[in-house]
């Protein structure tokens, strides 16, 4: 039988995520994979989380961009932790979304037996990383309320695979007028299931939530 084309890359993707799953059960560490469009916040969050979490737990991160080491930089300046850069150009053709290949790429750069969390930040994009699983245990949405209330109903892939949401930029509600209640009714209209964090990355309001959930998944 020949399988579409689309079909026969995720099959292939599938096989390659579930050795990197092998390996990061083999170094006993849990992954999430971190994802939402760009501009939403998933760098702000992993400054803040890995303030919090690096001095007591053995974090790594791989960042995934196009293109430069913009956020990796902006990490290594708030928390001594080993971030590995994956720039799908022109490694990858510029793609749009980490896959399974190129995290297997990464990992010899990343010593998963001195580690007990990776965090990996997806390339921007509200669509196609939702498609890819990379070997990740959890992964984790961003979306900010400036993004307007109207995505999960546009975008729902992602929303439907994610484990939290983090609805990030609350401080903004006032200013903005947002109804966050809208948010959460689209949200819950596309994965009723799907935890919902609402937190500012810039004021720390609703942090500890988000890493109480965290430190449930991981324990
Ligand atoms: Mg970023
Ligand atoms: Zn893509």
């Amino acid at each position: 039988m020949k399988l579409p084309v689309g079909q026969a890359i995720l099959g292939a993707n599938d096989r390659v995520a579930g050795e990197n799953r092998a390996d990061f059960a083999r170094g006993g560490v849990f992954v999430v994979n971190l994802m939402s469009a760009p501009g939403s916040g998933k760098t702000a969050i992993l400054e803040r989380t890995l303030a919090a979490l690096a001095p007591q737990r053995r974090v790594g991160v791989i960042e995934g961009d196009v293109q430069g080491r913009l956020d990796a930089e902006r990490l290594l300046r708030v928390a001594d932790v080993p971030v590995v850069q994956i720039n799908t150009d022109p490694v990858y053709g510029g793609e749009c979304h980490l896959d399974a290949r190129m995290i297997r790429g990464a990992l010899p750069q990343l010593a998963l037996d001195a580690l007990d969390l990776v965090i990996v930040e997806n390339v921007g994009n509200i669509v196609c990383p939702a498609e890819f699983d990379i070997g990740e245990d959890r992964r984790v949405m961003v979306l900010s309320v400036t993004e307007g209330e109207d995505k999960p109903l546009k975008y729902p892939l992602m929303f439907r695979v994610a484990d939290a949401l983090l609805l990030n930029k609350v401080d903004l509600v006032p200013a903005l007028g947002t109804d966050l209640d809208a948010y959460r009714a689209n949200v819950a209209r596309v994965n009723p299931q799907l935890p919902v964090f609402a937190l500012s990355a810039r004021t720390g309001e609703g942090f500890d939530a988000w890493l109480a959930w965290l430190a449930a998944q991981t324990r």
